[in-house]
């Protein structure tokens, strides 16, 4: 149960003061339900607008506040034009002007011969200054109304400023002195606000410094944030790895079948995290394992392996990956090398029907299905398997610890290897892995090629094209991927099948085209025309983003690669350059480009490390970009800029680690406290695996 001493501050924003349902509404969309989340929507810079008595000393365009006395007004002859009210300003003429306006409004705030103060920003015209539409219009004995140092929030559609400066002043009524959490030397040797007055400096700073991610209040709430985090991972991986797992040992016999007749070597790194993988299934505690390898380094071998060695010691295997097409093509590859190896898989997904799916069911219940392969629907439904030993989780970035959790409630403490093909920057991978142990592959296959990035303009539409048919006559193969059109899936699909349609009048009968709204087997079967070379070119929109392999593809031409993030980019990149042909990917670009977007292109074309990849997308576009969160709903971190505090974490995972090993269940009373900290974060799952115990 959450402390009632938090219950205000999850009440919903219609309970702050003076904000109506329609503003609710409109804040709830930029900042989240509650009054927290108000509380937790900070300002991002500030506005100074200092007084100026005397205007001589203001230079143009300069924001300002100033007093004036209203002489005359200027009516307009007609409402098309501005009204203009002249106004002595200290021995200057200031000329205030509203462009749409209520006459009305204008003359209760102006009276004439009247002495106000106004603030906004100021424009020189010859001798005399103008102000258009002041931002505060105060009498005298109410200067308090005008704040020197305005805090400017983001924003979105509807919700102004003023709007989400009054919320947020309201909002901060409504939180309580809390107990405090944090250690009491960390406080002192840091100089630490508490928690509720670090929250009220950073809504009211008083200068660049107070506004900035280095400035005390907001050194403190970051570590709050992180510290959260931290503790909640660390109880889930308590909860995980104290479930007493089973001890898996095979005896390398398919293993060794397997790597006989693969046409290569295993490389280093894949020998040496297949070694972590099993030492860790051997012990009788539970795996929670993440391997980390970039697009191409190999992982599905690696995790075969894993699941021949569960086979091995007697446990059935479960690989699952997140979409149809992945599952599909998993099973291709997996039921190939197994077929020499004498053991029984199994395909599981959404599409296996009725009678069909009650044979596999029986199958992976009696044991019969050694091997079983499906989308994630195998844990989430009703699934009995036999005796699961391991669960491979492929391609997961978008997989998040309380789904980790979910999992675990699954079957007989199984092991857990996930694989992510999205380099994740250490900071990130600790934050939102940093329940999981982790292995890497840092090492590419030999037969790996460079490939050859380049940044054009798409008005080089036509030269690509005319570049495009020699290369099909020599018998190559292009991915095409359309603009990712964020409004709806809708214009994805209108411009892919636009440029499909382009393409095939050029290539007649030679173009494919698959998207996200196709069902299952129209995927499969344009997949497989590809993979067979009946076409040449697949007009794509994003669904190939992820794992799908046709190694006589050499080409990626990218639309408006500028709206892509650049591990995105890097994943799309990831599907060329695995075959013996030299690869070759265009990253087409919309004009004019602007300075940042030039930056990122060339990025992708100096590199191919995917690690340094992830680590600018990290700085050019923060953490949710680089993971894909906000599509999945994993965590968002409000209070923390992973870019500038980002040495905070590795302090912050070290005491964390220590109090729960300490004070595993939270029952101190600092742990008591820092219950508190996990509500207000909304890790109430993980509170509750301490009583599930
Ligand atoms: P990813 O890590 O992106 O999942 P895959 O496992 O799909 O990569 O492997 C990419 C390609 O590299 C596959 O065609 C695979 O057969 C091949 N491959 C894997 N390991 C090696 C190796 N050690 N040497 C050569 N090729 C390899
Ligand atoms: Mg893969």
């Amino acid at each position: 149960m959450r402390p009632p001493i938090l219950n205000s501050l999850f009440s919903c924003i219609e309970t702050l003061n003076g904000i109506g349902p329609k503003w609710s509404k409109l804040l709830k969309n930029l900042c989240g339900p509650t009054v927290l989340s108000v509380i937790f929507h900070l300002p991002d810079h500030i506005l100074h607008r200092p007084y100026l008595a005397d205007l001589k000393s203001a230079q143009d365009k300069m924001l300002l506040t100033t007093k004036v006395t209203v002489s005359q007004h200027k009516k307009p002859f007609s409402k098309r034009h501005p009204y203009r009210i002249i106004c002595e300003a200290s021995g200057s003429y200031l000329e205030v002007v509203f462009f749409n306006y209520h006459k009305d409004y204008i003359i209760e705030q102006l009276p004439i011969g009247e002495t106000r103060l106004i603030s906004g920003q100021v424009e020189r015209y010859g001798e005399h200054w103008q102000m258009s539409h002041p931002d505060y219009i105060v009498r005298e004995n109410e200067a308090w109304k005008i704040p020197i140092y305005e805090p400017i929030y983001p924003l979105t559609q509807g919700v102004s400023n003023k709007l989400m400066n009054r919320a947020a002043k309201e909002a901060l009524k409504h939180l309580p002195n809390l107990p405090e959490w944090l250690d009491d030397t960390l406080l002192k040797r840091e100089g630490w606000p508490s928690f509720k007055e670090a929250l009220f400096q950073a809504h009211h700073p008083q200068n660049e410094i107070d506004i900035s991610p280095l400035s005390k209040a907001r050194q403190r709430l970051a570590y709050d944030e992180l510290l959260a985090n931290q503790l909640a991972l660390a109880l889930a991986r308590t909860r995980m790895k104290k479930q007493t797992g089973i001890s898996i040992k095979g005896n390398e016999a398919l293993r060794k079948k397997l790597l006989s007749h693969l046409p290569f070597e295993l490389t280093n790194a894949q020998k040496r995290v297949i070694t972590e993988i099993e030492t860790d299934m051997q012990t009788p505690y539970r795996m929670l394992r993440l391997l980390q390898g970039d697009v191409g380094s190999g992982k599905t071998i690696v995790g075969l392996v894993a699941l021949l060695n569960a086979v091995e010691a007697g446990y059935q295997g479960a690989l699952m990956a997140p979409t149809d097409i992945l599952v599909r093509q998993h099973y291709s590859k997996i039921s190939d090398l197994c077929s020499q190896l004498g053991v029984s898989i199994v395909l599981l997904t959404g599409r296996e029907k009725e009678k069909k799916r009650q044979e596999i069911l029986s199958q992976i219940a009696d044991g019969e299905a050694q091997i079983i392969i499906g989308t994630h629907a195998l844990f989430t439904e009703n699934v009995i398997f036999k005796n699961l030993g391991l669960a491979v989780i492929d391609e997961q970035h978008r997989f998040g610890v309380e789904q980790r959790l979910a999992l675990t409630q699954k079957g007989n403490a199984v092991d857990v290897l996930v694989m992510t093909a999205t380099p994740i920057p250490r900071t990130l991978a600790l934050t939102y892995y940093g329940d999981m142990d982790l292995s890497q592959i840092d090492e590419k296959p030999p037969t790996r090629k460079p490939i050859d990035t380049r940044v054009l303009s798409v008005k080089k539409m036509e030269a690509v094209i005319e570049k495009l048919q020699h290369a099909l006559a020599e018998g190559k193969q292009a991915y095409w991927v359309c603009p990712l059109i964020e409004e709806t899936e809708k214009s994805d699909l209108a411009n892919a099948t636009a440029r499909f349609e382009k393409l095939n009048s050029v290539f007649p009968e030679r173009v494919g085209l698959i998207h996200g709204k196709m069902q299952g087997d129209e995927k499969d079967a344009v997949m497989q025309k590809f993979l067979q070379k009946e076409t040449s070119i697949l007009v794509a929109t994003t669904v190939i983003e992820v794992g799908v392999d046709v190694p006589n593809a050499s080409i990626m031409i990218i639309e408006q690669a500028e709206r892509f993030g650049l591990s995105q980019l890097h994943q799309l990149r990831g599907r060329i350059g695995r075959g013996a042909e030299k690869s070759t990917c265009l990253l087409l670009y919309d004009y004019p480009l602007s300075d940042t977007a030039k930056k990122r292109l060339n990025i992708m074309r100096s590199t191919e490390n995917g690690f340094l990849i992830a680590e600018e997308d990290l700085k050019l576009r923060g953490a949710g970009e680089v993971l894909g969160t906000r599509q999945s709903g994993l965590e968002t971190f409000l209070l923390t800029n992973f870019d500038l505090q980002n040495e905070l974490l590795p302090i912050v995972r070290r005491e964390a680690v220590q109090i729960i090993q300490s004070d595993p269940c939270l029952t101190s009373p600092r742990g008591e406290k820092l219950k508190t900290l996990l509500y207000l974060f909304n890790k109430d799952k993980e509170i509750q695996t301490i009583k599930a115990g």
